[in-house]
């Protein structure tokens, strides 16, 4: 897949290491626009591997051997801190928005893409509410997980 570029300065630079995960999350900004700009902040000191805007677009912003600050404190399993073991994918969504088909569509391409480069299980495609349950709630009641589910793309838990 070709994806389009966007920098941020916000992750560790790795030689290698495991992907294990795919954490989904929502921006929660009021606009794109806003939302990169904050994903490059060196104040926020947060990023994403990737981010999904709401006509489909895929933009790269970390690469996928490098470290992104997407997920914070977490944990699943006896994994914690989950940003070393894991790609975190952002939607575009102020977190009340119904997720349009095109966005929702070029995720699922997306996963399917970096459950394959990866080999990631789909019990590992979780979303930030999974995995930081008392601080976060997205990608939020609205995010279609029963369709990802029926693709093969993740579990419903
Ligand atoms: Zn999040």
């Amino acid at each position: 897949m070709i994806f389009k570029k966007i920098s941020s300065p916000n992750f560790d630079q790795k030689s290698s290491r495991k992907v294990k995960y795919i954490i989904v999350h929502y921006t929660g900004m009021k606009n794109q626009r806003v939302a990169i700009a904050r994903l490059q902040s060196k104040v926020a000191k947060v990023s994403s591997h990737y981010l999904i805007s709401k006509n489909g677009n895929i933009y790269q912003m970390v690469d996928d051997i490098n470290v992104a600050w997407h997920a914070g404190k977490s944990k699943w399993g006896n994994d914690i801190n989950l940003n070393s073991k894991s790609i975190g994918i952002e939607l575009v969504n102020k977190g009340n928005e119904k997720y349009p088909n095109i966005q929702i569509k070029n995720l699922c391409l997306l996963i399917k893409y970096l459950k394959n480069k990866h080999k990631i299980n789909k019990k590992h495609v979780l979303g930030h509410s999974h995995i930081s349950p008392n601080r976060k709630i997205d990608p939020g009641p609205l995010f279609p997980w029963s369709y990802l589910n029926k693709k093969g793309l993740s579990k419903i838990y």
